[in-house]
Formats: structure tokens, C-alpha cells, sequence
């Protein structure tokens, strides 16, 4: 056995040398930040932190599990706000998105089963597909012939079958042709299962069977839900493992998510200037149009994609280099992501700072 610390340092020097060791920096002050998955602008907004404030005075933390007593009156009106905003009867708030994915897929997948994933979905739903026994299978990114000619080989080799996607892919910006994956499923009598966490509000009107997302990014806040018929939810507080055994979100998490939602319900055009404003920046560029708040500038090389986030810190702006094994080999990049935050003068002097470094020109 070696010493445990020299094992760790070990590990870690192997990835320096793939330049895939990371490090916690704090958040350079002073930048203009196209980083943060804050797409709506929320979670500095008075309204939402007062909201959180307000609910403190039911406690700073649950003290317990939701199924023990930590089932505090914060909860349900946030999962029937969640419900609604998906077109289902009932939702489940997890302690984070991560946890919702895997407990979500362990709980309902199992040895025999299959799991169709989209190459490209998040590291979570990979990570509840292994846990579960189930076999995993990826189809190319969003190609719905390569998932049904996957379907066609072996639909009949398992019991039941799950299809994964994400509504908004985390990292490519771009969006899953979801009615196309709900008619595959009727077809191969499949389930389907979305990642919705970097959509949230405008959901396309198709009967997904499962809904999954989060309260970090445009709600601005700290959990994750599960949305889906009242069946599943009921089965889901009672078998998914991250739920049952973990404490839940504290009040002021889920009081501070209710109000983000219910002022990006009221604000539509707050909902659509993220896009608006990356899509100012796809056409600046002459790169293909945006259709979502984020943007990938793929560079290749992860050195590439580290030089051109320092190029933007000369500029004030901060934008992160996103590197393998979080994207694929050779297609690091920088992600640029929008909030309806942002200035228009702002977006301008990205455009142009992007322009004079030559990065995505
Ligand atoms: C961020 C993210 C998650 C995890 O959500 P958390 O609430 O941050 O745990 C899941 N899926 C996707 C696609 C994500 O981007």
C-alpha cells in the first residue's frame, strides 16, 4: 500500500501532466462575468434574497431528512410551481440536481435494463446509469437515426429501457429534438427522461415522462426536482436513495427558488434576452446561431482554450476554459454564457474583445 498522501500527489502530478489537475481560484473581482449559469439574472435580485432572508426565520437548515422531519412548509409550494412550469401533476425537490439524476435513474433502472444516453449528456445521468446495473449505451449527439438504429439492435434484448437527454446541452449551448426522442420512445415502448437544467421556463409541449432540473442555475438558488405524474414522484420519495437519505434543502433554498421562478414567470422579456444577447454575439462572429444563453467557441487544444480565457482577463471579462474530460478530446473551448443581467454596451465590448484576440473569428 502506498502512503496515502504520496498516492494523491502521485495522482495529481499524472494530471498535471495531462493539464487536467484543477484548482479552486476565487472569482477574480472586477470582471465582467460570461460564466455564471445565473441565465436570468436572479440570484442577486432583491426580491428573490429578501425572499430567502424571510424564510431564515423557519431555520437555517431542514435538521432532517424530508421523510424524517425536515419536511418544512417551503416545500410544497415550490414543487407545485415546478409542476406547473413542466405540464406535470407533481414534482420532488432533491438536495441538488446531481442527486436527483442519480437517485432518480437508480430507482428506476436496474440490471436487464438499458439506458440510451445522448453522448453528450452530464456527467450526473452517466454517473446514475453505472450506479445502477443497467447497461449504457450513447447515441451520437442529437441523432435520433443513430439512437433508433440502437433501438433496433437491441430493444428486444432488455426489459425496460430509458432515454436520456438534455433539453439545452450544458456545454454546446445547443438543444435536443425532443419530439423526435417521445416519438422513439412510443415507438420502442421506452421511457424518456430530460435534464433540463439549463433550460427552465418555455418548455416545448411534449409528454416527457420524466423532468429533470435544477434550482442552481436560472432559478437562481440551491436544489434539485424531479418532475413527473404522481406515481412516479410517490415511488421516487420512497425509493431514489439520494432522496431518502439525505437531509433536505433548507427554507430559505427554497423560498429564494419560488420567488425566482415566479418573477421569471412574470418577466418574459427577462427570460428572452439571454439568448437575444447571445445570439448578438453568434452573428458579431459569424458563427453558427445561438440557441440558447450559452455559446461554445471550440478551440481544441485545452492550452488554447486557457490562453484565450487569460486573453479575455486582459479585457476585464471572465470566461472560463472548459477542458476535457468535462467536453470531449480535442474540442476544449471557451463557454460563454449570457444573463439577462448583462448590458448591451457589455456584450459590445465582449464582441470586440473577442475580435481583436482573433478567438472565434
Ligand atoms: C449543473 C447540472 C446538473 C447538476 O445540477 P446541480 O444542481 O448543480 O447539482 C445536472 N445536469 C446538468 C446538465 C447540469 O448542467
Amino acid at each position: 500500500m502506498p502512503d496515502l498522501s504520496q498516492y494523491c500527489n502521485d495522482r495529481l502530478q499524472a494530471l498535471e501532466a495531462q493539464h487536467a489537475r484543477r484548482h479552486l481560484r476565487a472569482v477574480p473581482p472586477g470582471l465582467v462575468s460570461f460564466a455564471s449559469n445565473d441565465y436570468f439574472g436572479l440570484s442577486t435580485h432583491p426580491v428573490v434574497v429578501e425572499a430567502a432572508r424571510a424564510a431564515m426565520a423557519d431555520g437555517a437548515g431542514a435538521g432532517a431528512s424530508r421523510l424524517v422531519t425536515g419536511n418544512h412548509a417551503h416545500f410544497a409550494p415550490l414543487e407545485a410551481k415546478l409542476a406547473a412550469i413542466h405540464r406535470q401533476p407533481s414534482a420532488l425537490v432533491f438536495g441538488s440536481g446531481y442527486l436527483a439524476n442519480l437517485g432518480t435513474i437508480t430507482a428506476l433502472m436496474g440490471p436487464g435494463d438499458l439506458i440510451l444516453a445522448d453522448k453528450l449528456v452530464h456527467a450526473c445521468m452517466i454517473d446514475g446509469a453505472q450506479l445502477s446495473g443497467a447497461t449504457l449505451k450513447r447515441f451520437r449527439h442529437n441523432d435520433v437515426l443513430h439512437a433508433e438504429a440502437l433501438l433496433t439492435e437491441y430493444r428486444g434484448q432488455y426489459d425496460k429501457v430509458l432515454i436520456a437527454t438534455e433539453h439545452v446541452f450544458s456545454m454546446d449551448g445547443d438543444r435536443a429534438p425532443i419530439a423526435a426522442l417521445e416519438k422513439l420512445a412510443m415507438k420502442y415502448d421506452c421511457w424518456l427522461m430530460v435534464d433540463d437544467a439549463h433550460g427552465l421556463h418555455d418548455e416545448p409541449d411534449v409528454p416527457v415522462d420524466i423532468w429533470m432540473g435544477t434550482l442552481s442555475k436560472a432559478a437562481g438558488s440551491y436544489g434539485g426536482y424531479i418532475a413527473a405524474s404522481q406515481p412516479v414522484i410517490d415511488y421516487l420519495l420512497t425509493a431514489a436513495r439520494s432522496f431518502v437519505f439525505s437531509t433536505g434543502l433548507p427554507p430559505a433554498a427554497c423560498a429564494a427558488a419560488l420567488a425566482a421562478l415566479s418573477i421569471a414567470e412574470a418577466e418574459p422579456e427577462r427570460r428572452a434576452r439571454p439568448v437575444q444577447l447571445a445570439r448578438r454575439v453568434t452573428q458579431a462572429l459569424g458563427l453558427t446561431e445561438a440557441q440558447s444563453a450559452i455559446i461554445p467557441i471550440i478551440l481544441g487544444s485545452s492550452e488554447a482554450a486557457l490562453a484565450a480565457s487569460e486573453a479575455l482577463k486582459r479585457h476585464g471579462m471572465l470566461a472560463v476554459a472548459i477542458r476535457p474530460p468535462t467536453v470531449p478530446p480535442g474540442t476544449a473551448r471557451l463557454r460563454l454564457t449570457f444573463s439577462a443581467n448583462h448590458t448591451d454596451a457589455q456584450v459590445d465590448a465582449l464582441i470586440a474583445a473577442l475580435k481583436h484576440e482573433g478567438i472565434g473569428a
